[in-house]
């Protein structure tokens, strides 16, 4: 008889790898496609914290306000601060990123945290130039004060008018200056700000800075939309080159893994595994084509990233038809000589093998393998795990084979039942097992329809504001 060496077959060990993976794939995927969202998102983060950066309540990030007014308003913001101790921000920027001007003003609050602490005594004028959007943003401890309605009449008649006429400096003064005296008029202090009135001894508006003066309008948004295109294109290189390199990675590891079975099952197993990996890809790649299409013009972008998953397809695909093929002709070279040795038949096979063990191969849970060396004669055998059947609890055989039958059909609108049984295909075993199961109602899904609230964290921002906060109270206009 042959001088067996039994090699037990490694447990699912490729389809786990392939499976880990393939997850921190779809992670690198999923975070790269959002990275273009994530951009126009964080632009409220771009905003300078201009107590942090200069020490004044005016940040200027339009350009819109000349040194005058931008002292003007800064000298009713330290006054109001001084008077009631409420804070009050004016910020003024070029756009909003493509959100909302409500959107923009409460996370600019938020983040600044304008407004003492508990007493949430901040107040925001947020000023937005392409969009010519401009709001007043109420922290929570003001909202008695400056309600909705009063906030709406601020802008209405001291800004608007004058904001309308592009006269951005007077308006934001204007308007800063009648939010801090009906602040200071509230505070029940009878503080008074102290402030003139006289509107023809406020400074010329500041001109507008330079390339909102340019005649040639579509060079600036062309400019416009080469910047956005680049900004599409940089993710979606990064798209491409992690769904690439992770692919050469990922068949790089997997014919390691496939030139260290020695058994011939177990390659030809590691030869058909993986495709969920890029079944993966092939759902994520339209999603960052779209990403990539709705936030940038560039073509080269969302194009390298259709064709990044094409490619990775055809390089897997070629090397699993190498690993097939390979595996076919598969020899195991004898550990003693050195030599091919020769796979034992499966009728011949099946003389060397116990009964439990044909019940095995034959339910398919298990194959056994049996080479033998032509020139020593020395034998190896493996047994490899297959997953047509489990392990019986009675006989410990991976003889268990279930089948199902249903009872009541699964319908749109209700779930079905279905009668499953669990039965040993080990000659010597008896164990059966019969039970029943409800089945899921055909489509049925989870679907969350629960509306998350906004989050409610505490920044822990370095703003000298005083961490104050505001509940989306205030209005806006358009002017
Ligand atoms: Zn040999
Ligand atoms: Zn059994």
């Amino acid at each position: 008889m042959f001088d067996y060496r039994l090699r037990s077959g490694r447990k699912k060990a490729t389809g786990a790898n392939f499976s880990k993976l393939a997850l921190v794939t779809f992670f690198v995927i999923c975070f790269t496609i959002t990275m273009p969202l994530a951009a126009a998102a964080e632009r409220v983060e771009d905003v300078p914290n201009p107590l942090a950066a200069s020490g004044q309540y005016v940040g200027d990030g339009a350009g819109v306000l000349g040194p005058a007014y931008i002292d003007l308003i800064n000298d009713i913001c330290v006054r109001l601060k001084q008077a009631t101790g409420s804070e009050l921000a004016v910020i003024t920027v070029r756009d909003l990123g493509g959100t909302t001007v409500e959107d923009f003003a409460e996370r600019l609050f938020k983040r600044f945290g304008i407004g003492e602490k508990g007493k949430d005594n901040g107040l925001l004028i947020l000023f937005a130039l392409d969009d010519r959007a401009v709001r007043i943003e109420v922290g929570y401890g003001l909202e008695s004060v400056v309600t909705d309605a009063q906030s709406g009449r601020l802008l209405d008649e001291h800004a608007v008018p004058f904001l309308a006429r592009d006269e951005f400096g007077r308006g934001l003064f204007a308007v800063a200056k009648a939010a801090a005296e009906t602040v200071a008029a509230a505070s029940g202090t009878g503080a008074t700000l102290g402030l003139s009135a006289d509107p023809a001894a406020w400074p010329e508006q500041p001109k507008p800075v330079p390339s909102a003066e340019s005649s040639d309008k579509a060079a600036v948004s062309a400019s416009a939309d080469k910047a956005a295109g680049r900004a599409s294109f940089v993710p979606s290189l990064i798209l491409t080159g992690a769904v690439l390199g992770l692919t050469g990675l990922w068949v790089f590891s997997a014919l390691g893994r496939f030139g260290r079975k020695r058994s011939k099952a177990e390659r030809v197993k590691a030869a058909s595994s993986g495709v969920g990996y890029l079944v993966l890809m092939w759902i994520a790649a339209p999603v960052a084509v779209i990403v990539l299409l709705a936030t940038g013009g560039f073509v080269l972008g969302p194009l390298l990233s259709a064709l990044s998953p094409v490619v990775a397809t055809i390089l897997w695909s070629k090397t699993r038809k190498g690993m097939k093929a390979h595996a076919a002709n598969y020899r195991l070279p004898c550990a003693s000589c050195g030599s091919a040795m020769d796979l034992i038949p499966e009728d011949m096979d099946d003389a060397q093998l116990t009964t439990e063990e044909l019940a095995e191969e034959k339910a398919g849970g298990m194959d056994y393998e049996l080479w033998t060396c032509p020139k020593c004669g020395a034998g190896e055998r493996f047994a490899v795990k297959l997953g047509k059947a489990s392990g019986c609890p009675k006989c410990k055989r991976r003889t268990l084979v279930r089948a199902s039958a249903t009872l009541v059909a699964a319908t749109t609108s209700h779930g079905g039942r279905e009668r499953v049984v669990d039965a040993c295909k080990n000659p010597k075993c008896d164990y059966v097992k019969t039970w029943e199961r409800s089945t899921a109602r055909i489509g049925s899904s989870s679907s969350s329809s629960g509306r998350s609230g906004f989050s409610s964290s505490s920044s822990s921002s370095r703003s000298s504001f005083g961490g104050g906060r505001s509940g989306g109270g205030g209005a806006s206009r358009r002017f």
